[in-house]
Protein backbone atom coordinates (compact mmCIF):
# COMPACT_ATOMS: atom_id res chain seq x y z
CA UNK A 1 0.00 0.00 0.00
CA UNK A 2 1.18 3.42 -1.03
CA UNK A 3 1.07 6.32 1.26
CA UNK A 4 2.30 9.19 -1.33
CA UNK A 5 -0.88 10.19 -3.63
CA UNK A 6 -0.38 9.26 -6.98
CA UNK A 7 -2.01 11.51 -9.89
CA UNK A 8 -1.96 11.05 -13.95
CA UNK A 9 -1.62 14.08 -15.95
CA UNK A 10 -2.59 13.15 -19.65
CA UNK A 11 -1.60 16.36 -21.42
CA UNK A 12 1.15 16.60 -18.49
CA UNK A 13 4.26 18.10 -20.95
CA UNK A 14 1.97 20.72 -22.38
CA UNK A 15 2.01 24.73 -20.74
CA UNK A 16 -0.45 24.11 -18.39
CA UNK A 17 0.49 20.18 -17.75
CA UNK A 18 3.81 20.90 -16.76
CA UNK A 19 2.86 23.43 -14.43
CA UNK A 20 0.92 21.03 -13.11
CA UNK A 21 2.97 18.52 -12.44
CA UNK A 22 5.06 20.66 -10.82
CA UNK A 23 2.85 22.01 -8.57
CA UNK A 24 1.97 18.46 -7.66
CA UNK A 25 4.82 17.42 -7.51
CA UNK A 26 6.21 20.59 -4.35
CA UNK A 27 2.93 18.93 -2.64
CA UNK A 28 4.55 15.99 -1.91
CA UNK A 29 2.36 13.96 -4.97
CA UNK A 30 3.95 11.19 -7.22
CA UNK A 31 3.50 11.96 -11.01
CA UNK A 32 2.66 9.82 -13.69
CA UNK A 33 3.01 12.39 -16.79
CA UNK A 34 1.46 10.56 -19.55
CA UNK A 35 1.88 12.53 -23.40
CA UNK A 36 2.40 11.56 -26.58
CA UNK A 37 4.47 15.05 -27.47
CA UNK A 38 1.97 16.12 -30.12
CA UNK A 39 1.74 19.84 -29.32
CA UNK A 40 4.59 20.23 -26.84
CA UNK A 41 8.35 19.24 -26.60
CA UNK A 42 10.23 17.29 -23.94
CA UNK A 43 12.54 20.62 -23.24
CA UNK A 44 9.26 21.30 -20.84
CA UNK A 45 10.02 18.54 -18.44
CA UNK A 46 13.36 19.26 -18.47
CA UNK A 47 13.13 20.31 -14.64
CA UNK A 48 10.83 17.53 -13.69
CA UNK A 49 12.49 14.25 -15.22
CA UNK A 50 15.14 14.11 -12.72
CA UNK A 51 12.81 14.40 -9.36
CA UNK A 52 12.11 10.64 -7.78
CA UNK A 53 8.49 10.83 -7.56
CA UNK A 54 8.35 12.28 -11.60
CA UNK A 55 7.52 9.58 -14.25
CA UNK A 56 6.91 10.02 -17.85
CA UNK A 57 4.48 7.59 -19.97
CA UNK A 58 5.37 8.33 -23.44
CA UNK A 59 2.02 7.51 -25.36
CA UNK A 60 -1.23 8.10 -27.27
CA UNK A 61 -4.06 8.37 -24.68
CA UNK A 62 -6.34 8.18 -27.11
CA UNK A 63 -4.57 4.69 -28.14
CA UNK A 64 -3.80 3.68 -24.14
CA UNK A 65 -3.22 4.54 -20.86
CA UNK A 66 -0.81 2.51 -19.59
CA UNK A 67 -0.58 2.70 -15.99
CA UNK A 68 -0.79 -0.14 -13.51
CA UNK A 69 0.31 1.27 -10.33
CA UNK A 70 -2.43 2.44 -7.69
CA UNK A 71 -3.87 6.04 -8.30
CA UNK A 72 -5.92 8.38 -6.37
CA UNK A 73 -6.16 11.16 -9.07
CA UNK A 74 -6.55 11.09 -12.88
CA UNK A 75 -6.47 14.93 -14.29
CA UNK A 76 -7.25 14.60 -18.30
CA UNK A 77 -5.12 17.73 -20.08
CA UNK A 78 -4.21 15.94 -23.14
CA UNK A 79 -5.57 17.88 -26.21
CA UNK A 80 -4.30 20.21 -28.96
CA UNK A 81 -5.40 23.54 -27.05
CA UNK A 82 -4.63 26.23 -29.75
CA UNK A 83 -6.51 27.19 -33.05
CA UNK A 84 -3.52 26.30 -34.67
CA UNK A 85 -3.11 23.48 -33.29
CA UNK A 86 -6.65 22.18 -33.27
CA UNK A 87 -7.07 22.94 -37.28
CA UNK A 88 -3.67 21.22 -37.55
CA UNK A 89 -4.77 17.68 -35.80
CA UNK A 90 -8.92 18.02 -36.42
CA UNK A 91 -9.08 14.91 -36.13
CA UNK A 92 -6.49 14.02 -33.53
CA UNK A 93 -8.29 16.86 -31.40
CA UNK A 94 -11.76 15.02 -31.88
CA UNK A 95 -10.08 11.04 -30.84
CA UNK A 96 -8.40 13.02 -27.62
CA UNK A 97 -11.18 14.33 -26.98
CA UNK A 98 -13.53 11.21 -27.05
CA UNK A 99 -11.58 8.05 -26.84
CA UNK A 100 -8.66 10.19 -24.88
CA UNK A 101 -11.08 10.73 -22.46
CA UNK A 102 -13.13 7.33 -22.20
CA UNK A 103 -9.59 5.86 -21.81
CA UNK A 104 -8.66 8.58 -18.71
CA UNK A 105 -12.34 8.07 -17.16
CA UNK A 106 -11.59 4.10 -17.15
CA UNK A 107 -8.21 4.54 -15.77
CA UNK A 108 -9.94 6.73 -12.90
CA UNK A 109 -13.10 3.95 -12.61
CA UNK A 110 -10.44 1.00 -12.26
CA UNK A 111 -8.71 2.35 -9.57
CA UNK A 112 -11.67 4.42 -8.15
CA UNK A 113 -9.27 8.02 -8.34
CA UNK A 114 -11.43 10.98 -8.51
CA UNK A 115 -10.96 12.03 -12.25
CA UNK A 116 -10.62 15.82 -13.61
CA UNK A 117 -11.67 17.08 -17.14
CA UNK A 118 -10.00 20.13 -18.37
CA UNK A 119 -12.63 21.43 -20.47
CA UNK A 120 -12.86 24.49 -22.03
CA UNK A 121 -15.03 28.48 -22.51
CA UNK A 122 -14.84 27.31 -25.92
CA UNK A 123 -18.22 24.77 -25.06
CA UNK A 124 -19.80 28.22 -25.06
CA UNK A 125 -19.00 29.03 -28.68
CA UNK A 126 -19.33 32.53 -29.71
CA UNK A 127 -21.52 33.24 -26.36
CA UNK A 128 -24.94 34.84 -26.66
CA UNK A 129 -25.02 35.60 -22.72
CA UNK A 130 -22.19 37.68 -20.95
CA UNK A 131 -20.54 37.39 -18.90
CA UNK A 132 -20.75 33.22 -19.30
CA UNK A 133 -22.35 31.24 -16.33
CA UNK A 134 -21.83 27.34 -16.52
CA UNK A 135 -25.54 27.24 -16.80
CA UNK A 136 -25.25 28.98 -20.16
CA UNK A 137 -25.27 26.29 -23.22
CA UNK A 138 -23.38 27.75 -25.32
CA UNK A 139 -23.44 28.58 -29.10
CA UNK A 140 -21.31 26.67 -31.29
CA UNK A 141 -20.74 25.80 -34.98
CA UNK A 142 -20.03 22.41 -35.06
CA UNK A 143 -19.09 22.24 -38.43
CA UNK A 144 -17.34 25.30 -38.46
CA UNK A 145 -13.09 25.06 -38.64
CA UNK A 146 -13.24 25.57 -33.94
CA UNK A 147 -15.90 22.69 -33.86
CA UNK A 148 -13.84 19.99 -33.38
CA UNK A 149 -11.97 21.54 -30.41
CA UNK A 150 -15.39 22.86 -29.21
CA UNK A 151 -17.54 19.46 -29.98
CA UNK A 152 -14.93 17.19 -28.75
CA UNK A 153 -14.77 18.90 -25.18
CA UNK A 154 -18.76 18.71 -25.17
CA UNK A 155 -18.48 15.42 -25.92
CA UNK A 156 -15.97 15.27 -23.24
CA UNK A 157 -18.08 17.05 -20.57
CA UNK A 158 -20.92 14.72 -21.73
CA UNK A 159 -18.74 11.00 -21.27
CA UNK A 160 -17.59 12.72 -17.86
CA UNK A 161 -21.34 12.71 -16.89
CA UNK A 162 -22.18 9.65 -18.08
CA UNK A 163 -19.17 7.79 -15.98
CA UNK A 164 -20.11 9.85 -13.04
CA UNK A 165 -24.28 8.79 -13.55
CA UNK A 166 -23.62 5.07 -14.66
CA UNK A 167 -20.35 4.01 -12.89
CA UNK A 168 -20.03 5.97 -10.39
CA UNK A 169 -17.01 7.71 -10.94
CA UNK A 170 -16.36 10.56 -8.41
CA UNK A 171 -15.82 13.20 -11.71
CA UNK A 172 -14.84 17.27 -11.63
CA UNK A 173 -15.01 19.61 -14.73
CA UNK A 174 -13.20 22.58 -15.01
CA UNK A 175 -14.10 25.15 -17.32
CA UNK A 176 -10.42 26.64 -17.88
CA UNK A 177 -10.44 30.32 -20.01
CA UNK A 178 -7.36 31.65 -21.67
CA UNK A 179 -4.48 30.65 -19.80
CA UNK A 180 -1.29 32.78 -20.25
CA UNK A 181 2.15 32.65 -18.88
CA UNK A 182 5.79 31.05 -19.35
CA UNK A 183 5.96 27.88 -21.87
CA UNK A 184 3.64 29.07 -24.08
CA UNK A 185 5.01 28.54 -27.97
CA UNK A 186 5.50 31.36 -30.16
CA UNK A 187 3.81 30.65 -32.81
CA UNK A 188 1.14 28.91 -31.20
CA UNK A 189 -1.24 31.22 -32.32
CA UNK A 190 -2.15 32.25 -29.36
CA UNK A 191 -2.30 36.41 -28.49
CA UNK A 192 -0.10 36.54 -25.68
CA UNK A 193 2.76 34.44 -26.77
CA UNK A 194 2.37 36.08 -30.73
CA UNK A 195 2.11 39.55 -29.36
CA UNK A 196 4.86 39.30 -27.40
CA UNK A 197 7.33 37.05 -29.97
CA UNK A 198 6.66 39.94 -32.30
CA UNK A 199 7.08 42.46 -29.63
CA UNK A 200 10.69 40.70 -29.12
CA UNK A 201 11.77 40.41 -32.52
CA UNK A 202 10.88 44.03 -33.58
CA UNK A 203 7.79 42.84 -35.88
CA UNK A 204 4.62 44.24 -36.62
CA UNK A 205 1.88 43.26 -33.82
CA UNK A 206 -0.85 41.67 -35.46
CA UNK A 207 -4.07 42.42 -34.19
CA UNK A 208 -7.03 40.35 -35.74
CA UNK A 209 -9.86 42.44 -37.08
CA UNK A 210 -10.17 45.99 -35.45
CA UNK A 211 -9.08 44.52 -31.99
CA UNK A 212 -12.44 44.87 -30.42
CA UNK A 213 -13.07 41.28 -29.58
CA UNK A 214 -11.86 40.76 -25.61
CA UNK A 215 -10.44 37.72 -23.74
CA UNK A 216 -10.12 37.36 -19.69
CA UNK A 217 -6.90 36.33 -19.32
CA UNK A 218 -5.39 34.31 -16.15
CA UNK A 219 -2.37 33.47 -15.59
CA UNK A 220 -1.24 29.65 -15.26
CA UNK A 221 -0.24 29.61 -11.90
CA UNK A 222 -3.27 30.44 -10.78
CA UNK A 223 -5.17 28.38 -13.72
CA UNK A 224 -2.84 25.64 -11.75
CA UNK A 225 -4.35 26.33 -8.34
CA UNK A 226 -8.06 26.47 -9.80
CA UNK A 227 -7.54 22.36 -11.54
CA UNK A 228 -6.13 21.67 -7.96
CA UNK A 229 -8.86 23.04 -5.97
CA UNK A 230 -11.16 21.23 -7.57
CA UNK A 231 -8.92 18.00 -8.31
CA UNK A 232 -9.50 18.21 -3.88
CA UNK A 233 -12.94 19.06 -3.70
CA UNK A 234 -15.89 16.77 -4.29
CA UNK A 235 -17.47 19.13 -6.92
CA UNK A 236 -18.57 17.77 -10.15
CA UNK A 237 -18.87 20.96 -11.56
CA UNK A 238 -18.36 21.89 -14.45
CA UNK A 239 -16.56 25.30 -12.69
CA UNK A 240 -15.34 28.16 -14.49
CA UNK A 241 -11.60 29.07 -13.88
CA UNK A 242 -10.37 32.31 -15.61
CA UNK A 243 -9.40 36.01 -14.95
CA UNK A 244 -12.06 37.92 -13.85
CA UNK A 245 -10.59 41.42 -15.71
CA UNK A 246 -12.05 41.86 -19.87
CA UNK A 247 -9.75 43.29 -22.08
CA UNK A 248 -9.81 44.19 -26.12
CA UNK A 249 -7.18 42.49 -27.70
CA UNK A 250 -5.76 45.53 -29.22
CA UNK A 251 -5.16 47.38 -25.46
CA UNK A 252 -3.56 43.54 -24.77
CA UNK A 253 -1.38 44.20 -27.89
CA UNK A 254 -0.39 47.86 -26.07
CA UNK A 255 0.06 46.63 -23.01
CA UNK A 256 2.63 44.29 -24.47
CA UNK A 257 4.39 47.02 -26.17
CA UNK A 258 4.59 48.78 -23.01
CA UNK A 259 6.19 45.55 -21.24
CA UNK A 260 8.81 44.81 -23.82
CA UNK A 261 9.53 48.39 -24.14
CA UNK A 262 9.29 47.36 -28.71
CA UNK A 263 8.55 50.06 -31.25
CA UNK A 264 6.83 47.45 -33.19
CA UNK A 265 3.85 48.54 -34.79
CA UNK A 266 0.24 47.22 -34.53
CA UNK A 267 -0.86 46.03 -37.61
CA UNK A 268 -4.52 44.67 -38.43
CA UNK A 269 -5.20 41.01 -39.82
CA UNK A 270 -8.58 39.54 -40.71
CA UNK A 271 -10.16 38.21 -38.13
CA UNK A 272 -10.38 34.16 -38.19
CA UNK A 273 -14.04 32.66 -38.77
CA UNK A 274 -16.65 31.95 -35.91
CA UNK A 275 -13.89 33.74 -33.75
CA UNK A 276 -15.99 34.28 -30.59
CA UNK A 277 -16.50 38.77 -30.08
CA UNK A 278 -16.67 38.44 -26.00
CA UNK A 279 -15.15 36.14 -23.43
CA UNK A 280 -15.66 36.84 -19.78
CA UNK A 281 -16.15 34.09 -16.99
CA UNK A 282 -18.92 34.27 -13.91
CA UNK A 283 -16.41 33.28 -11.46
CA UNK A 284 -19.35 32.94 -8.61
CA UNK A 285 -19.14 29.37 -8.30
CA UNK A 286 -15.22 29.00 -8.56
CA UNK A 287 -15.30 31.30 -5.24
CA UNK A 288 -18.17 29.90 -3.42
CA UNK A 289 -17.28 26.07 -4.02
CA UNK A 290 -13.39 26.13 -4.20
CA UNK A 291 -12.64 29.61 -2.76
CA UNK A 292 -10.58 29.98 -5.72
CA UNK A 293 -9.94 33.08 -7.42
CA UNK A 294 -7.15 34.59 -9.54
CA UNK A 295 -3.73 36.15 -7.47
CA UNK A 296 -2.00 37.65 -10.66
CA UNK A 297 -2.49 41.07 -11.69
CA UNK A 298 -2.50 41.31 -15.65
CA UNK A 299 0.50 43.61 -15.44
CA UNK A 300 2.09 41.22 -13.07
CA UNK A 301 1.23 38.09 -15.18
CA UNK A 302 2.78 39.83 -18.59
CA UNK A 303 5.88 41.06 -17.25
CA UNK A 304 6.84 37.32 -15.86
CA UNK A 305 5.54 35.73 -19.28
CA UNK A 306 7.50 38.53 -21.18
CA UNK A 307 11.10 38.27 -19.10
CA UNK A 308 10.73 34.15 -19.77
CA UNK A 309 10.33 34.91 -23.65
CA UNK A 310 12.63 37.39 -23.61
CA UNK A 311 15.28 34.92 -21.59
CA UNK A 312 14.61 32.44 -24.64
CA UNK A 313 15.36 35.12 -27.23
CA UNK A 314 18.58 35.80 -25.63
CA UNK A 315 19.10 32.16 -25.84
CA UNK A 316 18.12 31.80 -29.64
CA UNK A 317 15.08 29.66 -27.97
CA UNK A 318 12.35 32.07 -29.09
CA UNK A 319 11.36 30.00 -32.31
CA UNK A 320 12.25 26.61 -31.08
CA UNK A 321 9.12 24.67 -31.64
CA UNK A 322 7.04 23.70 -34.48
P1 LIG B 1 -0.75 22.20 -24.85
O1 LIG B 1 -0.93 21.93 -26.30
O2 LIG B 1 0.44 22.98 -24.42
O3 LIG B 1 -0.75 20.85 -24.05
C1 LIG B 1 -1.51 19.73 -24.42
C2 LIG B 1 -0.68 18.50 -24.19
O4 LIG B 1 -1.46 17.35 -24.55
C3 LIG B 1 0.58 18.45 -25.05
O5 LIG B 1 1.70 18.14 -24.25
C4 LIG B 1 0.29 17.37 -26.06
O6 LIG B 1 1.45 16.73 -26.53
C5 LIG B 1 -0.62 16.46 -25.26
N1 LIG B 1 -1.44 15.59 -26.10
C6 LIG B 1 -2.27 15.94 -27.12
N2 LIG B 1 -2.85 14.85 -27.63
C7 LIG B 1 -2.39 13.78 -26.93
C8 LIG B 1 -2.62 12.38 -26.98
N3 LIG B 1 -3.46 11.85 -27.87
N4 LIG B 1 -1.97 11.58 -26.11
C9 LIG B 1 -1.12 12.11 -25.19
N5 LIG B 1 -0.86 13.42 -25.08
C10 LIG B 1 -1.50 14.25 -25.94
O7 LIG B 1 -2.10 22.89 -24.36
P2 LIG B 1 -2.45 23.62 -22.97
O8 LIG B 1 -2.66 25.04 -23.28
O9 LIG B 1 -1.49 23.22 -21.92
O10 LIG B 1 -3.88 22.97 -22.66
C11 LIG B 1 -4.02 21.88 -21.77
C12 LIG B 1 -5.48 21.53 -21.62
O11 LIG B 1 -6.20 22.64 -21.08
C13 LIG B 1 -6.17 21.15 -22.93
O12 LIG B 1 -7.06 20.10 -22.68
C14 LIG B 1 -6.92 22.40 -23.30
O13 LIG B 1 -8.07 22.08 -24.05
C15 LIG B 1 -7.29 22.95 -21.92
N6 LIG B 1 -7.48 24.40 -21.98
C16 LIG B 1 -6.41 25.23 -22.13
C17 LIG B 1 -6.63 26.60 -22.19
C18 LIG B 1 -5.48 27.57 -22.32
O14 LIG B 1 -5.71 28.77 -22.29
N7 LIG B 1 -4.25 27.15 -22.43
C19 LIG B 1 -7.92 27.11 -22.12
C20 LIG B 1 -8.98 26.22 -22.04
C21 LIG B 1 -8.75 24.87 -21.93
Amino acid sequence: MHTTPRTVVTGGAGFIGSHLCAALLDRGDQVICADNFLTSGPENLVELRGHPRFTLAECDVSVSLPVDEPVERVIHLASPASPADYLRYPVETMRVGSAGTANALELARAHGARFVLASTSEVYGDPLEHPQREDYWGNVNPIGPRGVYDESKRFAEALTFAYRNRYGVDTGIVRLFNSYGPRMRPNDGRAIPTFIDQALSGEPITVAGDGSQTRSLCFVEDTVRGILALADASHAGPINIGGADEITMLELAKRVLAATGSRSEIVFIDLPQDDPKVRRPDITLARCQLGWEPRVSLADGVARTVRWFAGRHATGNGKAHP
